[in-house]
């Protein structure tokens, strides 16, 4: 059989996408589906239900990702994963996660809608806490899944009304007993995920595929600058040691070069605070912490450098001391290059437009990408918004995205590197 004639079905996606939204649904719109909330459960709850309708398997592990999995010819043979994640911000919106799970979804009914046999297992994969809002941190689903076990500092973990997290992962597993348990991580023979793309250049341009070819890397400070705390009345110009002006200083030129200088570069304070915090003090210690992004890790070093030795220049020159520390380091993921080039056949044979990205934000890809070949399809949202109840994805794009998928996973399911050619 050739799928080349073969489509997924786009009212029953859509339909979907409607069904699940409806589970915590806000009144703004959007979804407050937390990690391993009731409503989450809800979620897990609907899609196996619908899987095991349609004869599939369903499998839960240890840190309760969710897996759907649809047999090939040989059981052995490691299975093709797509999806995404089910769970959602606390005003999160409906297209975020729910999306690309539903569209793998869509991909697997659609194989059994035409009885297509592969020769490998193909899985749809829902990861748990994708979001990190109710548990810090995020991805921990796919984090555990690449690692094959759960950091021992997980154990500690708890939110913010004192419900562990591993209470909160046996309730779940506990709330869906129809899903067989199995072992944390396995060998798979690659992993495509479909996403909002959660930033505005493909609505901008009017491209509605974006092929992502890597995750830009992260690295965290944090950032002290101890001054000495006096008087604000009495204290003169020479007599001050204000971490507040070596700070600002600092991060005026910062502010001026790296991201008008580097339109790859993202850089930015999100905490600030001062000690002791009193309207009438000069301060004595100034924190802050800086978020810096790049695709290249080389240029991610650079500005780094950058930033530490402006930092030093202006303390030094007012009379502060510094204190850098790193506290997150992700490098920049470069993403399989069959998964890209299947994704880009699959573009041209359905007349679907499409560019070239990198993804601003985590995704589960990021860490699947450390076991298996792995690329992303991203479509547009509405003025790039996410993480927000207005969050909203044209009809026709959900479509467009879920038959990338079908298209790109059929083209691969035929590479012999992946073992899992079409019968
Ligand atoms: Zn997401």
């Amino acid at each position: 059989m050739t799928t080349r004639s073969i489509d997924i079905n786009g009212a029953r996606l859509l339909r979907r996408l409607d069904a699940f939204a409806a589970l915590g649904a806000t009144r703004a719109g959007g979804v407050n589906r937390q990690a391993l909330s009731i409503e989450d459960r809800q979620a897990r709850a609907l899609l196996a239900e619908l899987a095991i309708e349609r004869g599939f398997r369903v499998y839960q592990d240890p840190v309760a990702n969710l897996f759907i999995r649809r047999d090939g010819t040989h059981d052995d043979l490691p299975p093709f994963m797509i999806g995404s994640h089910l769970d959602s911000q606390p005003t999160g919106g409906r297209f975020d996660g729910a999306l690309g799970t539903l569209a793998a979804f869509e991909v697997l009914e659609t194989l059994q809608d035409h009885a297509v046999v592969t020769d490998g297992p193909v899985e749809v994969v829902a990861w748990t806490n994708e979001e990190g809002s109710r548990f810090v941190p995020g991805v921990m689903g796919s984090m555990a899944f690449s690692l094959s076990h759960m950091p021992d500092v997980w154990k500690d973990i708890r939110d913010a009304q004192g419900t562990k997290l591993q209470d909160a992962i046996a309730e779940t597993l506990a709330a869906l007993p129809a899903a067989e348990l199995r072992a944390l991580g396995m060998p798979v023979a690659g992993y495509l995920e479909l996403h909002i793309e959660q930033a505005p250049t493909l609505e901008r341009e009017g491209v509605p595929i974006g092929i992502v070819t890597g995750v830009q890397g992260t690295r965290w400070l944090e950032i002290r600058v101890t001054g000495q705390a006096a008087h604000a009345g009495t204290t003169p110009l020479d007599h001050r040691r204000d971490p507040v002006v070596a700070a600002t200083s600092a991060l005026n030129a910062l502010y001026a070069s790296i991201m008008p200088d580097d339109p790859e570069a993202r850089f930015t304070v999100g905490r600030l605070s001062v000690e002791p915090d009193s309207i009438n003090a000069i301060p004595g210690l100034l924190r802050l912490t800086i978020d810096l992004r790049h695709p290249d890790a080389k240029r991610l070093s650079e500005i780094e450098a950058l930033i530490i030795a402006l930092f030093q220049s202006s303390s030094h020159a007012n009379g502060c001391t510094l204190d850098t520390r790193r506290t997150f380091d992700v490098a920049p993921t470069i993403f399989a290059e069959n998964i890209i080039r299947e994704s880009e056949r699959a573009a041209r044979r359905l007349g679907l437009p499409f560019r070239h990205m990198i993804s601003g934000a985590f995704h589960d890809a990021l860490y699947i990408s450390r076991i298996a070949p792995t690329a992303m399809i991203f479509v547009p949202c509405r003025d790039g918004l996410s993480h927000n109840e207005d969050e909203y994805v044209e009809p026709e794009h959900s479509i467009s995205g879920a038959r990338m998928l079908f298209e790109t996973v059929c083209g691969l399911l035929g590479q012999p590197a992946f073992g899992l050619p079409l019968v």
